[in-house]
């Protein structure tokens, strides 16, 4: 059987062949934590690369669609059980490749999964609505149909979850794709492909095309034949792509950056607050697009939270993810941690009090990678750039608040709309922060991380262009709605004019 690799070089995968990129030119993929071993050599694609992909794709169209979609769900759920099998090398793997605690990996992986078996249980739903016609002898009923091929973009901090979750409704639902991976890490995406491709998958339904933005992204975003485009990143390069695909009127959603709060009242479980925000702010290297990267903590247990939360914080244990001790990776690249540290410098110039942490780590073994302290400042202005700005790295901003609506207000006064959190115990502060945090996601005594396959995933303002990942929210954005009306009774019916 033909695989994705020889030696460490991969090849793109276009109509079920693994494929040397056209353009000839290839990137070396290294571990971030110790950038002295290689990954693997994987292909920067061209626009030509891109073309051909998308001709399979289309081709493929034909045929895929009108495969009853129980039937291609039968090819996830067999694609769901080799991954099921293969869980622990792909968590070592994607953690060679991103850095993240293997623990984490595990967790990656483990939403592929999850999110392979919701979308396969699709396959015998795919629901439409039947509803009474205005008019006698006369049905009307409302049917999802696909839409065509699927430009599928996705960053490096989920490598196999995010990919997941946009190629398996895009599947189940009759499209076929062409995906463009980070190119920090390309690997895990290849996994996921292959397991598609052992589960029978015909040629040209899936195909990876490895490469950077500019070369390989934007071709798929501008192709003429390409009228779906999902994308996860940042957000400037999320208004690139709505730019790129609003004149053409193609589908598009966008999963953008964050700017996400714990809001910790005065009557909260602090044990519990402080266990959330080190998971919400330092899980990940606090690269997420869900991190907590705000804490707003009741002047009334203010110095209290923060002394518990900076001991801790302090002493996370920095290092290979692989070691069963190490509870935080490194950053994913190079600018990634120039990134921070240059955040660390504009915290400390607009008086953000620095508690603990503020620079590289590069001793011993630590050297070869581009590891951070994890990273605290106090006293913050809602207003900071520190408290606005997303890091996407081990640094945290605490600001003091005064009560639940100035909380509220500190929340949502930022840019962003993903997660916010409360911990409170007082059921009237929980239910109104539920209705009042302008976010797509809100958590109750846990942190702004830990979305389930199964709900609506997604955010407000400048996170997202209004529509939603996972959950049947992913049906609704690769299907569009066919309404069909049959008339039997024979005669001319006028909808509106004949039976008022
Ligand atoms: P990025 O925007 O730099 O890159 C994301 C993807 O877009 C990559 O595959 C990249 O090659 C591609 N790309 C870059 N320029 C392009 C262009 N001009 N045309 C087409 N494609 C292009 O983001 P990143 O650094 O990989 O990821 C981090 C960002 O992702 C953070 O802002 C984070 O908040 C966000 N994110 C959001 C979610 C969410 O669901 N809201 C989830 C994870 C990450």
């Amino acid at each position: 059987m033909a695989t994705a690799s020889a030696s460490h070089a991969y090849k793109n995968f276009i109509n079920g062949e693994w494929v040397a990129p056209r353009s000839g030119k290839t990137l070396e993929n290294r571990n971030p934590g110790n950038t002295d071993e290689l990954i693997g050599i994987f292909p920067l694609s061209s626009r030509e690369d891109v073309d051909v992909a998308v001709s399979a794709a289309k081709e493929a169209y034909k045929t895929w669609r009108l495969i009853p979609a129980p039937k291609r769900a039968e090819i996830l759920f067999r694609a769901v059980e080799l991954l099921v099998k293969r869980k622990e090398e792909f968590s070592r793997d994607m953690t060679r490749e991103m850095g993240k605690v293997l623990a984490e990996t595990r967790g990656d992986v483990q939403e592929a999964i999850d999110m392979t078996y919701y979308m396969a249980g699709e396959g015998r739903r795919l629901f439409g609505q039947t509803t009474p016609s205005e008019l006698p002898n006369k049905f009307a009923m409302s049917l999802r149909q696909s839409i065509g091929v699927c430009g599928l973009i996705t960053p490096w901090n989920f490598p196999m979850a995010i990919p997941a979750w946009k190629m398996m409704p895009a599947l189940v639902c009759g499209n076929t794709l062409v995906i463009k991976p980070a190119e920090d890490t390309p690997l895990s995406t290849y996994h996921l492909v292959e397991m598609l491709s052992e589960a029978g998958l015909p040629p040209g339904v899936v195909n990876l095309v490895g490469g950077d933005g500019p070369d390989a992204g934007a071709p798929l975003t501008k192709h003429a034949d390409v009228p779906v485009i999902s994308f996860t990143g940042s957000t400037s390069t999320g208004r690139i792509i709505a730019e790129t695909c609003a004149p053409t009127f193609k589908h598009y959603s966008l999963e953008m950056g964050g700017k996400n709060i714990i809001l910790v009242m005065d009557d909260a479980n602090l044990d519990l607050a402080v266990d959330g925000a080190i998971w919400g702010g330092f899980g990940t290297t606090g690269q997420r697009c869900t991190a907590a990267s705000r804490v707003g903590i009741h002047k009334s247990v203010y110095k209290e939270f923060v002394g518990r939360f900076v001991e801790r914080a302090a002493k996370l244990r920095v290092g290979n993810g692989l070691d069963p001790s190490v509870e935080m990776g490194p950053c994913i690249n190079e600018q990634q941690l120039q990134t921070v540290m240059s955040y660390v410098e504009i915290g400390v110039k607009e008086g953000a009090k620095l508690l603990t942490g503020g620079h590289r780590l590069a001793g011993g073994e630590l050297a070869k990678g581009w590891f951070h302290e994890p990273t605290v400042f106090g006293d913050c202005q809602p207003k900071m750039r520190v408290a606005q700005e997303e890091i996407f790295g081990p640094v945290v901003s605490l600001i003091p608040i005064d009560g639940l609506e100035q909380g509220i207000a500190v929340a949502n006064g930022v840019p962003y709309g993903l997660s916010a959190s409360i911990y409170t115990r007082d059921v009237n502060h929980a239910f109104a922060a539920m209705r009042d945090l302008y976010t797509g996601i809100v958590y109750v005594n846990a942190p702004t991380i830990g979305a389930e396959t199964h709900l609506p995933f997604g955010g407000t303002k400048q996170t997202g262009n209004g529509h939603r990942e996972a959950a049947v929210a992913a049906i609704d954005f690769f299907t569009e709605w066919k309404s069909v009306y049959i008339d039997y009774s024979d005669k001319l019916q006028r909808a509106q004019i004949d039976n008022n």
